[in-house]
Parts: C-alpha cells; structure tokens; sequence
C-alpha cells in the first residue's frame, strides 16, 4: 500500500483526496501557490509545500518543482486530480521516471487516448460505436469538404486536439463549408497549435452519458455504472447525475458493455471515464476516454456506497480491483450541480472576491474549496464547491437538490445559485427532457438576475422595527447605522403605506413601499409593481434571514450596502441617500473591471486610439478581459505592466479625450 502521496492540486479535489488519505491512515504532502497560502485544503497535511508564484506555470502545472517536491517529503507517489496534469502524459512518464507511482493510467494510455483520432481508431478496432465520421484529422480544407459531401450535412468540425468543447463547429448547408472549415482550423491553430480536424456526422440534440471505468495491473476491468451529464453551458456540465434515468435499460447495458470492453482493449489502468453521446433512438457514439478521476465522481459513490479515490489508491497500489463486477451495485439516484463564482446575468463572467458569509444546506455532502473570510483567487477555475444529494429516485433526488441549492448562503460574492435554482425548478428538467443544448437554447431565461425587487423588498423588511424571540424591545438595527433619511417613516398616511426606502442596485434606483407589518405575519412591501410577504426569522451576527414569499433569502451589511440573496441570486443595494456623486470615472479613464493579471498591453504613452480600441487585456478566472477606451483621445500614461496584479478599479491607463 502506498504510504505518502504527493496531492498535485488545489482546492475541492485536493481536499476530497485528502479525506480518504486520513481514511486509510495514508500521509500526504499539500502543494500551494501564492493565492493558496492560507486555503482550507493545506490543513491537516503531514507536510505542505509552497510551489511559487499564483500562475499556474510556476506552480501547478510546474511538473520538476511538483517532482521534486515529492521526492525531498520522501512521497512514493503523486496524485494529480483533474485538470492541471492529470491528463498529461510526459508529466506521468517524468513522476515514473523519478521512481514515484502515478495514480493514475499509464503514460502510454493517457497519450493514445488524449488524441482524438486516435482513441477513435482503438475504439473502432475493439468494437465500440463511434460517431461516423473521419479518423484522420487534417488540415486540407478540400480533403474536409470531399468528406463532408460524402457523408451529408448536418457534420461537426472537430480540432482533434481540442478540449473543453472548444473550437467545434456545426455546418448545416454547403455554402457556408469552405469559410466554416478555414476558420475553424484557424481558431484550432490558434488555440491548441494543431489545425487537424475531424469531419463527424452532428448528431442532433443528443444526451451526454458517461461511463465510469477502472481497470488494475491484473488485467481486470468493471464499469461503475454510468452517469448523464447533459445539463452543460457551452460544453461545461452544470448538474450531473447517476444513473441516466433518460435510458433504456438495453442502451445501459450497451454503454456499460461497449465502455468495459474499450478499456480491456487498451489494457487500461485505474480510473476512467468512457463519454458517450446518446441519440433519441438510443443509439450510442463514443466521444472520448478521460483518463483520470472526474470532477462528477461523487454522484457515482452516492450510487454505489464506494470510494473511488481509495480505488484509485489501491489500484496504484498493485493490488486488484477491491470488487467484481458481480458485487458492484447501485441504489437510488444522485445529483450533484457545480457551484461557481460566476455572474450568471453578466454573461457569466467570474466573480472573484471574499466569501463574507457562508453556510452549507443540512443533509448534503458538500465537496468545497471554501470557508467563510476565503478569497476566491481569480487565477484558477470559479468552480468553488459541489453539492451532492442522493434519494430515492430522481424526482426524490431533485427535491433534495432543489432544498440543498435553496439552504445554501454565500455573501460577499456573485455564484451561479440562482441559475442552478430556476434550472432546477424547470419542468423540462424535472421531466428529463433536455439534451445537451438545451441550457445554452434557454439561456435567456435562466440567466435574467430575477431577484431584484425582492431584494430590495428583504433589504426593507431589515430596516423594519421588529421584535426577536428573546428580546421585546423593538429594534431597528438598520436605521441606526444608516443615515436617517434612508427610511422616511411615515406613520399611516392615505396610500396606506407605512414607509418608504429606496435603493440602488447595479445603477438604478427601486423605490420600495412598506405597506403593513406585523410581527406575526411579516411585512408587505411592493417593489417595481412586484408584492412581496417578507419575515424576518433571525439576525445571528450580522446574518438576516427569512423568509420571502415563504422562500429562504438571507442579508448582510457591508460597508454600508446591503447584501441580499433571495432566491440564489446575489443583489447589493446601496441606500439611496450614500449615493454621494462620487460615482463613475471619466472618460479619459480605463479601469480594472475585476481582479486579475495584465496579459497584455496594447498601447503606450502618446497612442492615438478611438473609443472602442482595446488598450489592455485583464485575465481573471481562465478569461480574458478586454479594457477598452470610452472615448476618442491620445494615451497620456500606462500605469501596468504584463504580470501586475490589479484590483478592481485600478486605473490601467488614462487618456486626453479628443
Ligand atoms: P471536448 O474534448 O472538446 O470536450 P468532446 O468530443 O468531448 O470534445 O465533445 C464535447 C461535447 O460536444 C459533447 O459533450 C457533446 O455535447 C458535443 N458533441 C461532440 N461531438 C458531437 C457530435 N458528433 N454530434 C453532436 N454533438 C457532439
């Protein structure tokens, strides 16, 4: 049995191998960045060390400082997790080379199958369907069109170097070919050095459904049943479960028999995930092998009562398999939905920042990167926690989920919960009729901030008189610490409205009307046309929260603005009367928009440039961020360099209007 693993990662997943480390009485070595120093995932560690700087180059992905690691804590092996390394085979041939064990397929495996075509090939010779289409990819725009003619539209442009649904292309008409393959080698040279192509049949509003493999040294290969994945955003799964309960119980066996089999032909080694799509005849087409632990991992333990890190773990160990496939069972339905910070209503940019506030649901297994005071680091993924809920069956599961999304508080920055909460409550959802474009065709209507108004009618309740359970004396806890003016109490007059307070939320002003209250029954307030019940249930240092129209919503203060989430969606409202005209910059001004890194420079002192010209380019979170000039002018001074670290409203470069 291993007995010291190096944790080559951060976050969720460092933590989670951590766990069942301390399980099996297993030491461990933590590794940290910069950003990382103080995370929640370092505790506990027989050792930690720091790596360098917060660029993932110079710390995660810096596979001799990561070796080298291991070797002086004396570890016999490296986990990698998911992202960074996991997938990389030179990194995995390096820790083996170094005499350690890396947990995970053999270097041979994870370079056969990280190519596309190649995998496809394997996949083919052992028998598993794959998507009809080409298997040399090329770069010969002629060569693509030949083929696409000779199988017939609608086809997918795929870079066989591709990742992350990056770079596909669909075609649905000839005319549109010739360009639609140019640029699609194009972004594919650009984006991964390698233009080669696949020309594959698109199959229309297909299910994405995977399947968990493991394999041994022994020669011994079993699925861990399979999992949906088809609630995606741009390719990126938001909510994942097990089983698929879209399928027939044939099309199961089909992709269990098809996975196993694919993975005995390889001769593959600890864990893996064999992806499918499915079409709405059940037909099933490989996609790809992910030669390493997935992050939707946990909804295949909820099913089966198994740890898949200590089978990963002992896998790596030479020891066999812990069960055969005759003793792996599975029982009841998961889910699991992926927390970011990320704003949903602003075209879901990352949302780093302070968690001021935070409490878990109750009867969830929640796997997290964060705690309460942490600062969510823009230079890595926004996925910040998973919520993992089991029940009996699905409909069972999705209440659970459905309660879990609505009991969860983060303040002091945006998360997707409110998106994750209207996905949830989608009758299409509940009745399992999507496919993997269905969240990206109804966009517009989960990612609308909707909780506006009932923010600012929770805010309102706060400046309340109310009474606590232990306490009759009536307080106002909000007016006191804002300016009186806030909340011009009236007493009764003929509106019947007993108060008004108004607030600014992202640049406009919402005027709130308290029409009555009652201790018993909460306040009535109106709101943009909107009525609103709001109770107010506790106040736990500086944490409000109730109930809003017999929902949860919770509230802080912070510096003088009010936090509300009220339905999974985040709303900061100024007070009205702190709005004191100091507002915006100039237009010769370019600010940060958010914390990140100077990538690039685009201009220097004495430029001409006309509004809209991109002066530099911000990264936060894997995204970059154009700062553009608001006007017409001539660059006076560039105040950042490539690699500053920026905060939100630094001024990055100021401009002489023309
Ligand atoms: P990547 O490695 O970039 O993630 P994949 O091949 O795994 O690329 O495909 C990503 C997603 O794109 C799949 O989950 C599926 O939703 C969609 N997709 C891929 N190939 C096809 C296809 N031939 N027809 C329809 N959708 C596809």
């Amino acid at each position: 049995m291993l007995k010291r693993i190096l944790i080559a990662n951060r976050g969720e997943i460092a933590a989670r191998i951590a766990k069942t480390c301390r399980q099996l009485a297993i030491e461990y070595v933590a590794v940290y960045s910069d950003a990382d120093s103080n995370a929640p995932y370092l505790r506990g560690a027989t050792a930690s060390v720091h790596l360098g700087s917060s660029l993932a180059t110079e710390s995660y992905l810096n596979q001799s400082k990561i070796i080298a690691a291991a070797i002086a804590q004396g570890c016999d092996s490296i986990h990698p997790g998911y992202g960074f390394l996991s997938e990389n085979a030179t990194f995995a041939r390096a820790v083996q080379e170094a005499g350690l064990i890396f947990i995970g397929p053999r270097a041979d495996t994870i370079d056969s199958l990280g190519d596309k075509a190649r995998a496809k090939v394997l996949m083919q010779k052992a028998g598993v369907p794959t998507v009809p289409g080409t298997v040399e990819a090329t770069e010969d725009v002629d060569v693509i069109i030949a083929k696409t003619l000779e199988m017939g539209f609608p086809v997918l442009l795929k870079p066989t170097a591709g990742g992350g649904g990056k770079g596909m292309q669909i075609v649905r008409a000839a005319p549109e070919l010739r360009e639609a393959a140019e640029q699609a080698i194009r972004l594919a040279r650009a984006n991964f050095k390698d233009g080669a192509l696949l020309v594959e049949k698109y199959i229309e509003n297909p299910r994405h459904i995977e399947v968990q493999v493991f394999g041994d040294q022994h020669g011994n290969a079993v699925h861990l049943f399979e999992r949906e994945c088809s609630l995606q955003r741009r390719h990126q799964k938001v909510v994942e479960e097990a089983p698929a309960a879209s399928i027939s119980l044939a099309t199961a066996m089909h992709l269990r028999e098809s996975a196993v089999r694919g993975a005995q032909a390889v001769g593959y080694v600890n864990a893996g995930t064999f992806e499918f799509i499915v079409d709405s005849n059940g037909d099933i087409y490989f996609l790809e092998v992910n030669t390493r632990l997935q992050v939707e991992h946990p909804v295949t333990e909820e099913i089966t009562g198994l740890d898949l890190v200590e089978w990963q773990i002992r896998v790596a160990s030479g020891e066999p398999l812990p069960l055969a496939q005759s003793q792996i069972h599975q029982q009841g339905h998961a889910i699991e939905c992926r927390v970011y910070a990320e704003d949903a209503s602003n075209d879901f940019r990352p949302a780093p920042g302070t968690v001021i506030r935070l409490e878990w649901p109750s009867d969830t297994r929640v796997d997290a990167a964060i705690e309460a005071g942490n600062e969510i680091s823009p230079f890595y993924d926004p996925m910040i926690a998973k919520l993992i809920v089991r029940g009996a069956d699905r409909a069972d599961a999705l209440v659970a989920m459905q309660r879990a999304v609505a009991e969860t508080i983060i303040l002091g920055t945006t998360t997707n919960l409110g998106f994750l909460g209207k996905i949830l409550s989608d009758p299409a959802v509940s009745a399992n009729d999507i496919h993997t474009r269905y969240l990206d065709q109804n966009l517009t209507r989960y990612n609308r901030n909707v909780g506006r108004s009932a923010a600012a009618a929770c805010a309102a309740a706060i400046a309340l008189p109310y009474r606590t359970a232990s306490d009759d004396v009536p307080s106002t806890p909000w007016i006191a610490s804002t300016p009186k003016a806030v909340f011009d109490r009236v007493t009764i007059d003929p509106s019947g409205v007993l108060g008004r307070v108004a607030y600014w939320a992202n640049g406009d002003l919402l005027k709130v009307a308290i029409r009555d209250y009652s201790a018993a029954s909460g306040a009535q307030i109106g709101c943009e046309g909107e009525e609103f019940v709001v109770t107010i249930g506790s106040r736990e240092g500086g944490l409000f929260r109730g109930l809003l129209n017999g929902q949860p919503w919770s509230a802080i203060q912070v510096d003088g603005n009010i936090e509300v989430l009220a339905a999974g969606d985040r709303v900061v409202l100024e007070p009205y009367i702190s709005r004191c005209g100091s507002d915006g910059v100039s237009a010769g001004t370019a600010t940060a928009p958010m914390p990140g890194v100077v990538v690039v420079v685009e201009v220097t002192a004495g430029d001409v440039v006309t509004q809209g010209t991109t002066l530099v380019v911000v990264e936060a979170m894997k995204m970059e961020n154009r700062v553009m000039a608001h006007c017409d002018g001539t660059v006076t001074a560039v105040l950042c360099r490539v690699g500053d670290n920026v905060g939100v409203g630094d001024v990055l470069v100021e401009l002489e209007p023309a």
